[in-house]
């Protein structure tokens, strides 16, 4: 069994020859062996996906197949752009409509802005786990924070009923203790230096997760194998698969985050109760309210 807590349909990238039917996602999860995959809206903040990936776009194509397809939702945190929106209304509405979680949540704001703890908090009290972007990049999207990820723990604290699922390039430099300058946003090679914002804030707040998804998740996974296999087994309560496919091209191949994921367990090379918990068994446990 594998679920991939991280997909797309849509047109997530300008190009509209990659636009990403939902018979298309289907067909790349019978090409890459994906049971179930959690869909995740991309359109409500103008930092996000492009066009036709909304919550509704996304539950309508969920129904379609819901043996096969879970939807998540988005709010954009500056909805009238006010710390105390009331955004109650949305959240309900979306959780009895199938809604799992809060993402992707991917706004220029920094990680602790009063409207993004707003969000936040209102999400974890209607049991919605929220699923970011962290990257500091003038001209991309995500979430803002600085080296160590203070704001990040800021939010861990305040809202200690929600359930934060971490994601992106920032977020995963941040698992070595030495990010290189200039690599905050980007892929870091080489061997990781223990003491790294992720790993330390994984063991201390329970109400931090992360999806192992994308280049990031990949990068921060293989950069030092052996310590990436340590990782793995020490947070398998908390890591779940997943692979942010958005085009409708990676049909013909198969994504790094899969291939990593078939050695892992072609080969042995965790325990089988680790490999079943960041499989799918942390989606189901996390996601089932
Ligand atoms: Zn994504």
């Amino acid at each position: 069994m594998l679920v991939d807590v991280h997909g797309h349909i849509g047109r997530v990238l300008t190009d509209r020859r990659e636009f990403v039917e939902v018979t298309n996602l289907i067909a790349k999860m019978d090409a890459w062996g994906i049971d179930r995959t959690c869909v995740l809206p991309l359109s409500e903040s103008p930092e996000g996906g492009y066009l036709e990936c909304d919550t509704e776009d996304v539950i309508a194509a969920c129904a379609r197949y819901p043996d096969r397809l879970t939807p998540f939702c988005l709010i954009d945190p500056r909805f009238r752009n006010h710390p105390q929106i009331d955004f109650s209304d949305l959240l309900e509405e979306y959780k009895a409509r199938g809604c799992k979680a809060l993402g992707e949540l991917l706004p220029k704001l920094d990680f602790d802005d009063p409207r993004a703890l707003n969000l936040y908090r209102q999400a974890g009290q209607y049991g919605l786990p929220v699923l970011f972007d962290m990257m500091d990049s003038e001209t991309g999207y995500g979430l803002r924070d600085g080296h160590g990820l203070p704001r990040l723990e800021h939010a861990l604290q305040t809202c200690p009923e929600t359930v934060f699922i971490g994601h992106g390039p920032t977020f995963w430099a941040e698992i070595s203790a030495e990010v290189p300058p200039g690599e905050r946003t980007g892929y870091p090679q080489g061997a990781i230096v223990p003491g790294g914002a992720v790993p330390r804030l994984l063991r201390r707040y329970d109400n931090l997760w992360a999806d192992i998804s994308a280049g990031s998740g990949y990068n921060a996974l293989t950069r030092d194998p052996a310590f990436g296999l340590e990782f793995l087994e020490e947070f398998q309560d908390q890591l779940m698969f997943g692979t942010d496919s958005c085009a409708r091209s990676d049909v013909n191949r198969i994504p790094p985050n899969v291939a990593l994921w078939r050695d892992l367990t072609e080969n042995r090379k965790l325990p089988e109760a680790a490999l079943e918990k960041i499989a799918w068994q942390n989606a189901e446990r996390l996601l089932q309210s």
